[in-house]
């Protein structure tokens, strides 16, 4: 599918300001497939994997037909979660960033109810929350939607899996019939196939498809990082494998500029190439890259496309790609020509997902490895630099050196104490420990990868496993399915989550509310 510019789908100043501003250089084929057809009026089933942008594909037509001057609820979007309704509100703020008194709300549970009352008296055009917080909202009459033109249910398939769907329909027989109606999913099952006949009319069905790709002979890695650590795991791997030249891809314009900024300021030779350069830019930055003067290349897949150079030895994945055809287009970079190359990928958090559907599509073997801390990083350089000592030893002629290590060595110091601190002052790591925020857990007595849960309440509190699964996906934003066994005795509850979500699971639900009632909730003892 070819991408679109922007430009291309008569969008008003303001979005396109709005959009450069974000850095985004062209729409993805989600947003780029659907948008014409929402601008025209159409009811839309949009198919398309995480990560793929179908929060802009609605957000941007729903703010190009919005009436700016209606101070009332036009458009209401339904997400799964408390996290995705924020970021989605958050999205589609900054989308409308120059549209004036365009107002968008979030509204979902775990936020005090006063507060969004009052909030929802300012008239925002937009809301986007949760269904069961919308439904509170709507019959306690503080939110009124009788005027709304425009429904988008957002990550339908995980708002089913969640058991929303009776409050979804409940919410969609009240807005008005003369309405659109707009479906945004990874998956397609029947109970939403059923939904869409029943609710929408005509829809245009737009699947974002992709087409078999030969899938090129390169080391694949991938790190589950955090966004601020991503810098120092970049530079270190740079350090320890030291390749000729390097690729690194982010997603966005503004990115690029400001990942080559910060690895200009520590040190390595490196630029960045995007869409807004001109040609002249372009072909200065690529000529220094072919000859090394500049070995560190940034770029997002637009600037990068075309880029024919035989020395790239790895390409880094600093954000992971928006589309798996994309990926593969990224790895095919390296290993050129017969060579070797590897391919580096960065995972923070739920995009974990995203990757699984990467390996999936490209066939591909990308296995998990550890960051390399510091020590790796001093044993590999140390290594290298030791290869050259020896080679200089060998070839070249240090009776000039030798007086001076003499001398020195007179004064106190044996000539072993002084090659040492040669040494840490050409490969000693300075860096600072790249911060670990996982937290260990001791045996909790749960399933391999999986840390076991105490909560405080059980049975007695009526408590179900429903409600386990849907106030912890709907606080911390992991997905249902991800969560393990459930066991419910009278006074307490074990709830099983992947280890590497639990910290995350324990910081968002402590003195936070299931079902109403405020729980404490910690790592259990394996002997229960
Ligand atoms: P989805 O809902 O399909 O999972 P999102 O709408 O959450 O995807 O978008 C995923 C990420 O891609 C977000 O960080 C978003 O800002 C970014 N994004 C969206 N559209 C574009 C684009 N055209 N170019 C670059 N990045 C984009
Ligand atoms: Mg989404």
């Amino acid at each position: 599918m070819k991408n679109l510019k922007f430009e291309e789908l008569n969008l008003s100043d303001e979005i396109l300001k709005a959009i450069g501003n974000k850095g985004y250089e062209e729409a993805t084929p989600i947003q780029a497939q659907s948008i014409p057809y929402i601008m025209e009026g159409r009811d839309i089933i949009g198919q398309a994997q995480t990560g793929t942008g179908k929060t802009a594909a609605f957000g941007i037509p729903i703010l190009e037909k919005l009436n700016q001057g209606e101070k009332t609820v036009q458009g209401i979007v339904l997400c799964p979660t408390r996290e995705l309704a924020i970021q989605v509100a958050e999205e589609i703020r900054e989308l409308a960033k120059f549209k004036r008194g365009v107002e968008v709300l979030p509204i979902y549970g775990g936020q005090p109810i006063d507060r969004q009352i009052k909030a929802l008296k300012r008239k925002p055009q937009i809301i986007v929350g949760t269904p069961g917080r919308v439904m509170d909202h709507m019959n306690r009459g503080t939110l009124k939607i009788d005027k709304v033109r425009m429904v988008v249910l957002d990550e339908a398939d995980e708002m089913l899996d969640m058991g929303f769907i009776d409050d979804i329909v409940t919410i969609l027989k009240v807005v008005p019939e003369e309405r659109q109606t707009m479906l945004f999913s990874a998956t397609m099952p029947k109970p939403i196939l059923e939904l869409t006949k029943r609710f929408q009319k005509d829809p245009k069905h737009v699947m974002v498809v992709h087409k078999e790709l030969t899938v090129p002979k390169v080391e694949q890695v991938y790190f589950e990082v955090k966004e601020k650590t991503k810098l120092e795991v970049l530079s270190r791997l740079i350090d320890m494998y030291n390749p000729k030249l390097s690729l690194v891809f982010c997603n966005t314009k503004r990115k690029v500029d400001e990942l080559v900024a910060e690895l200009q300021g520590r040190g390595y030779f490196a630029d960045g190439l995007h869409g807004d350069m001109k040609q002249v830019q372009r072909d200065r930055v690529m000529s220094k890259f072919r000859s090394g003067a500049v070995d560190v290349l940034v770029a997002t897949d637009v600037a990068a496309r075309g880029i024919d150079v035989d020395d790239i030895e790895a390409v880094f994945n600093y954000d992971l790609p928006q589309d798996e055809e994309d990926y593969v287009h990224r790895i095919g970079r390296t290993a050129r020509a017969g060579r070797g190359g590897r391919a580096f990928t960065f995972v923070v958090g739920r995009e974990i997902f995203k990757l699984r559907d990467i390996q999936r599509y490209a066939k591909a073997k990308i296995t998990l490895q550890k960051a390399p801390s510091s020590e790796d990083v001093e044993e590999v350089r140390t290594n290298l630099f030791l290869d050259k000592v020896i080679e200089i030893m060998d070839e070249d002629d240090l009776s000039q050196y030798v007086s001076i290590i003499e001398r020195l060595a007179g004064e106190d110091y044996t000539s072993i104490e002084i090659a040492a601190a040669l040494l840490k002052m050409a490969v000693g790591n300075k860096d600072k420990e790249v911060q670990h925020e996982e937290t260990d857990f001791n045996d909790t007595g749960a399933e391999d990868g999986m840390v076991r849960l105490f909560i405080n309440i059980g049975r007695n509190q009526k408590i179900r496993p429903g409600d386990i699964v849907g106030g912890i996906a709907g606080e911390t934003g992991i997905p249902g399915k991800l969560i393990g066994s459930i066991d419910i005795y009278d006074k307490y509850t074990f709830v099983e989550v992947p280890r590497e979500y639990a910290g995350d699971v324990i910081r968002i639900m402590k003195d936070n509310q299931i079902k109403g009632r405020r729980i404490n909730i910690e790592p259990a003892n394996a002997k229960h």
